[in-house]
């Protein structure tokens, strides 16, 4: 915990408890949650969270850049902590949000004289497992 600690307070995030455990579960869940998921994760163990505490500390994580905001993945915006750079694959059927490896590094803005502030790749479609699922359907005699 002593790392999430120092992790919060150099980015001029004061470390008070909830907010301790909310980027606690963003480091611990990569599952891309929405507030609503990391709400409902936590709050059982922290009785006095209130929902709008999680909405403003996950937009605060984002904007100090600790965590992503997904705004591109539908329906509602997820959240990710991620050190590395990576793409984000949506299933249309399963809605799991997978992540692929990329190198935003050696793309440069397509606009001369822009300043890129966040990126991000998104790929729709079917995943693997759904694919499966549905061939095992579409196989009987
Ligand atoms: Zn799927
Ligand atoms: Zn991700």
């Amino acid at each position: 915990m002593g790392s999430v600690v120092s992790e919060l307070e150099n980015a001029g995030i004061k470390p008070s408890y909830q907010r301790v455990r909310i980027f606690e579960y963003m480091q611990m869940n990569r599952t891309h949650p929405t507030a609503d998921q990391v709400f409902l994760d936590l709050k059982d163990a922290i009785p006095t969270l209130a929902k709008a505490t999680v909405y403003n500390t996950l937009h605060a994580l984002a904007e100090k850049g600790l965590i992503r905001e997904l705004s591109t993945v539908q329906p509602s915006t997820r959240y990710d902590y991620a050190a590395e750079d990576h793409g984000h694959f949506t299933c249309r059927i399963c809605n799991r949000i997978y992540d692929f490896p990329y190198d935003f590094d050696s793309r440069h803005s397509a606009l001369s004289g822009f300043v890129v502030e966040s990126q991000e790749i998104v790929q729709k479609g079917i995943c693997q497992a759904c694919l499966k699922k549905a061939q095992q359907n579409s196989a009987f005699p």
